[in-house]
């Protein structure tokens, strides 16, 4: 497994050395407001394609909007996200921002893998049918096919053996890892992991940090709110730093995460580590 550093040594050795690595995902100027209530005040964000970015902060200080904003599950109340550089949910018309149709919006979701605290697997689908299912229906792939990447995909994030068991039946572990082999069948742009470790008991953690380091170690695009601050150091290009809606302070690990320059990054720092 590569780590973060030698990762990217390999993408600049691939990489004509004067071309910036293409940018997987902007955030351009994006404010979030729930009636009175400031949840996002002006968030930039530039990741590159093939990069991990880690985002950190104290409860409340809105990294989970700022996934949501970026999946379109919530839509800013300004600014707007770019994936591959094709707004997310909204198209420019006459110098303005337009709303897509709810379909459109679907096409476009698809292309972002979504991880949850929760799995949100279907309780109701086999394992094989929970991976599958949205590549028949979004019309990506047919039925045999996509049971046949699914199956491969399963044997990645070591569940082959499950196919054909229900989420019930698995541990909490075992179901994060279908959910991420479910993300990964979209064939998506970016993956986003909302504090995919804090709903598992400590021993189940390991095993889907290890899955996630995997796929940072293939090169996709991954960006993860978590408190694993070891995991952070060990798997992120970048760490973010959140805190009040706003990004506080963001660099490489060793930069945010040893020589924090924020007192608020500082002081969050001391509590977690
Ligand atoms: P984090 O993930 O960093 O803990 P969140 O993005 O979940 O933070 O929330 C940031 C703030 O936005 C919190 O104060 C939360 O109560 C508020 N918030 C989140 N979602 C909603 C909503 N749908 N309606 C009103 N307030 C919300
Ligand atoms: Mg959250």
């Amino acid at each position: 497994v590569l780590n973060a550093e030698a990762r990217s040594a390999t993408t600049h050795l691939a990489a004509d050395a004067d071309e910036p690595a293409p940018v997987a995902v902007e955030v351009h100027g994006v404010h979030k407001w729930y009636g009175a209530h400031r949840v996002l005040d002006g968030i930039d964000l530039t990741v590159a394609a093939g990069e991990v970015t880690v985002v950190l902060g104290p409860s409340g200080s809105g990294k989970s909007t700022l996934l949501r904003v970026i999946n379109h599950l919530e839509q800013p109340t300004l600014g707007h996200v770019s994936l591959g550089g094709e707004p997310i949910g909204v198209r420019w018309h006459r110098g303005r921002l337009r709303e897509l149709s709810e379909r459109q919006i679907l096409t476009q979701r698809g292309r972002i893998g979504f991880v949850f605290q929760n799995f949100n697997l279907f309780p109701h689908l086999t394992v094989l049918e929970n991976v599958a299912a949205a590549p028949v229906a979004t019309g990506l792939q047919r039925r045999t096919e996509a049971e046949q990447s699914a199956r491969e995909l399963l044997d990645r994030v070591g569940l082959g053996e499950k196919a054909d068991a229900y989420p019930r039946q698995l541990s909490g572990g075992q179901q994060q890892r279908v959910a991420i082999a479910r993300a990964l069948a979209q064939r998506p742009g970016v993956i986003l992991f909302d504090e995919p470790t804090s709903a598992l008991d400590p021993e189940l953690v390991g095993e889907v940090l290890a899955v996630i380091k995997d796929l940072a170690a293939g090169g996709t695009t991954l960006v993860i709110v978590t408190h694993e601050i070891g995991f952070a150091r060990e798997v992120a290009d970048r760490v973010v730093f959140m805190d009040g809606g706003r990004i506080v302070e963001q660099g490489t690990p060793a930069e945010v995460l040893d020589r924090p320059r924020h007192p608020r990054t500082q002081e969050f720092l001391s509590r977690v580590l």
